[in-house]
């Protein structure tokens, strides 16, 4: 088989993409542990994509927990070069409707107690991060939606909390003031980690509701499932519809990440931990 260059993190309702033939499940081991589910490996519309369910099958794992260290680690693994993350979240914008589609172009991190990087113990690296997200894949991905008449809004602001807890009325009114567009609880740390290991990554956010800030549109679970059902239906139409489209070469700047990030000097760097990270850091070396 050849390599597998594509990947989609399937967030809250999506534990599956309908249509894979799949043609391998490996349970992949890295330096941090396992990821959190089995990796799927299959062809959708002939391409070779790999898919992780990033709360388990089942739903098991809470944001907090998500391992996204060894999930970023194992799809860099296996080859994959583009990420496609989905990941459910709340409108704090009028405009931003339920049921509608947001391609984030910026991200604010409100996690607390996450592991979000693949650095230290004895190297040191910083990545750029002003853009968080891949200006090449967001293109496609907000092109495609809108070929198949998704309601998308092209750009935003993805807050990322650290939950499981729902924000409160005074909280969501904050980052609404703060002109922030959808909040979810799963982006981060995994686009850090991404660009630390040179992986292309867009998020598309699927709005289930309108946070809490609303007054007169209180969030009934009901409604949040009717939502979620049209939601899914469309991001796997969309999937499979831009899958084709992002075989071709990479001309962003992520593949080149950490060429001037690592600071650390390859003579005084902790043979362990060099060790560890060779996967994503020895072609600088
Ligand atoms: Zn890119």
């Amino acid at each position: 088989m050849n390599d597998v260059k594509i990947a989609i993190i399937g967030g809250s309702g999506i534990y599956e993409i309908e249509g894979i033939k799949i043609l391998k499940e490996s349970k992949i081991k890295t330096p941090f542990g396992l990821p959190s589910d089995k990796i799927r490996i299959g062809e959708l519309e002939g391409v070779n994509i790999a898919f992780i369910p990033r709360h388990a099958v089942g739903h098991k794992i809470m944001p907090s927990e998500v391992n996204s260290r060894a999930n970023i680690f194992a799809l860099k693994k296996i080859g994959v070069e583009k990420i496609i993350s989905i990941s459910a979240c709340g409108s704090l914008k009028e405009e931003i409707k339920p049921r509608d589609f947001v391609i984030p172009d910026q991200l604010f991190d409100r996690t607390k107690s996450r592991p979000s990087t693949f650095f230290g113990e004895g190297i040191v690296a910083h990545v750029g991060f002003a853009e968080p997200y891949c200006p090449q894949l967001r293109k496609i991905l907000i092109e495609t939606a809108k070929s198949l008449s998704i309601p998308v809004h092209a750009g935003g602001t993805y807050i990322c909390m650290e939950g499981p807890q729902f924000s409160t009325k005074a909280e969501s009114k904050v980052y609404r003031s703060m002109g922030f567009s959808v909040i979810g609880m799963t982006n981060l740390p995994e686009a850090k980690l991404a660009r630390e290991a040179e992986i292309c990554f867009a998020t598309v956010s699927l709005t289930t509701d309108y946070d809490v800030w609303k007054e007169g549109e209180e969030v009934s679970a009901e409604k949040v499932m009717a939502n979620m059902k049209v939601l899914t239906t469309n991001v796997k139409k969309l999937v499979k519809s831009v899958i084709m489209k992002l075989q071709g070469e990479r001309n962003c700047s992520c593949k080149d990440a950490l060429k001037y990030a690592i600071m650390t000097s390859p003579e005084a760097m902790n043979p362990k931990t060099k060790k560890k990270i060779s996967l994503l850091i020895e072609k600088y070396i």
